[in-house]
């Protein structure tokens, strides 16, 4: 494998890229993930790659509502799980709530190879020193998490066929839930059954960006570990989010971007 030098202007894009790419080798993502992850890239490289201002006040507004929720959950699909599986896991065990798996191509293979992935990097985060300024007992806290989503108990009322599949203890119970990377169809069908659901999405004109509660139009690898520091500091409160306005903001940074 051919090493990026550290001072590599845009070496975390190609060392995401690496993982992608060895995740698809291995069977984790389907071959579609190389080309939501290159739309992804575009985005990112138009917004600079690094994390706006509307992004950040996007991932305190997020954090202030899983931490709000009477039944937060965090659905992850391969992507996500391969670039920021381990940032999610730290905030799901500061936030106490579960994680569950849900893709889009779901086969029993990809189900099992994903959740044996999130299950080892699992065990790795719970043999990591406390996060910054948060106390208690790590291991216990991160070792306590569930990683839902084989059990296929629950169902999105409003979908069909396999993208309805979820778990009866996660997404369907859920009020509120992050869900990095979602497709249009779902998310929409999510709020129109009252839940709260908050998008990463580096695509702003995305229709799951439009259709979130919530959009946080950054790269999920940088969000989720923004999101950490948001949960463990809890010192806000859920406001009256303008999420169009948010988006209209991240179209600004974009077109900022570019001046040349
Ligand atoms: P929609 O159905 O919402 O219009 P889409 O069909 O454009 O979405 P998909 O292919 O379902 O999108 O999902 C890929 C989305 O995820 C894209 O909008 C892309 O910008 C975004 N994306 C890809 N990689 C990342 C990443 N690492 N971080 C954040 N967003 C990403």
């Amino acid at each position: 494998m051919v090493e990026i030098p550290e001072s590599h202007p845009r070496r975390n894009s190609l060392i995401s890229r690496k993982i992608i790419v060895e995740a698809t080798k291995q069977g984790l993502l389907a071959d579609s993930a190389m080309i939501a992850h290159g739309r992804g890239e575009a985005f990112d490289y138009l917004l600079g790659e690094k994390t706006s201002e509307i992004a950040r006040l996007s991932i305190k507004e997020s954090a202030a509502r899983l931490i709000a929720a009477k039944h937060p959950v965090i659905s992850v699909n391969g992507n996500t799980v391969v670039l920021a599986g381990k940032s999610l896991i730290r905030v799901a065990a500061v936030l106490q709530c579960p994680i569950e798996i849900n893709i889009y191509y779901r086969t029993e293979k990809r189900m099992k190879l994903l959740y044996d992935f999130l299950e080892l990097q699992r065990i790795e985060v719970s043999k990591e020193e406390n996060p910054l300024d948060w106390m208690g007992d790590w291991e216990a806290a991160v070792m306590s998490v569930e990683i839902l989503g084989k059990e296929e108990d629950g169902r999105i009322e409003g979908l069909e066929g396999p993208r309805a599949i979820c778990s009866a203890e996660g997404i369907e119970k859920a009020d509120v839930i992050l869900v990095p990377l979602e497709d249009g169809d779902r998310c929409e069908v999510l709020v129109s059954l009252g839940k709260v659901v908050l998008v990463v999405d580096l695509n702003p004109l995305s229709r799951s960006a439009k259709m979130a509660t919530v959009t946080i139009v950054d790269e999920v690898a940088r969000a989720a570990d923004l999101l950490l520091e948001y949960v463990i500091k809890n010192s806000s409160d859920v406001t009256e989010w303008d999420n169009d306005l948010a988006l209209k903001e991240s179209l600004k940074v974009i077109s900022e971007t570019g001046d040349l």
